[in-house]
């Protein structure tokens, strides 16, 4: 288990595979924003020890999609006393295992990395979701604006909170070798590409993706450098 302060109001949780989870505390509310792979319910009780606060004290997991080390701990939270579990519309059914998510439609590039991480995932236990957010919806409970960024997959999210100055960008974009890219496994890539140009008029303190470091500061230019380029950044495109 590790755990990263990525701000003292703000703890990156990383998991053995290749999932991450962050929490952002605002107040009485909690927030976690995904959970990693399955099994991750115990690291994620210990970063809220950390805060000096317990299971109760998770108010809100949002997900930003339903890929397995995104959702994977999403059904033991659901277990935690006062946790509400969020999720688009787009995804939910697949979360809730109602429905399949289809495979990705990989590049060539893609092919062997996807096969060197897919067997290393474990599937999701399905979750309950209390809530389906809409496109663009404001979160006035926790102090969110949904983007909804179809395209990595069909209920594919990212979450700005503009008081704390912080973005999620979900798998919409991902920080490899340095670089602001597109994430990787699009379901549709052509809508992801046009999502990802979404990025270009965000301004924030913190960018938090779903794989790769944290960028602060002035780096978060990077983010709004890479929506704004010529042609997204698709090195596996
Ligand atoms: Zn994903």
């Amino acid at each position: 288990m590790n755990v990263v302060e990525v701000r003292p109001d703000l703890r990156m949780v990383l998991d053995s595979g290749p999932g991450q989870a962050y929490l952002l505390r605002r107040g009485p509310e909690v927030v976690l924003v995904d959970t990693g792979i399955a099994g991750q319910g115990d690291a994620i009780a210990a970063a809220l020890r950390g805060w000096g606060l317990d299971r109760e004290s998770l108010t809100h997991v949002v997900l930003t999609h339903w890929h397995p080390d995104h959702v994977g701990s999403a059904a033991e939270l659901a277990k935690w006393p006062d946790v509400q579990i969020w999720a688009h519309r787009g995804d939910a059914p697949i979360i809730r295992g109602d429905s399949y998510g289809s495979l990705p439609t990989l590049t060539h590039a893609e092919e062997g990395f996807y096969a060197h991480i897919a067997g290393s995932i474990p599937d999701a236990p399905p979750s309950r979701i209390d809530r389906e957010l809409d496109d663009d919806e404001v979160l006035d409970v926790i102090g969110a604006r949904v983007l909804s960024l179809p395209g990595h997959t069909h209920g594919s999210i990212a979450l700005h909170f503009p008081d704390e100055a912080v973005l999620f960008t979900g798998d919409v974009a991902t920080w490899q070798q340095g670089q602001v890219i597109l994430g990787p496994f699009n379901h549709d890539r052509p809508k992801a590409r046009e999502s990802f140009r979404r990025f270009a008029d965000i301004d924030v303190d913190v960018v938090c993706f779903g794989h790769g470091e944290p960028l602060r500061g002035d780096d978060t230019a990077q983010l709004r450098a890479a929506a704004t380029a010529d042609e997204v950044p698709d090195p596996l495109g």
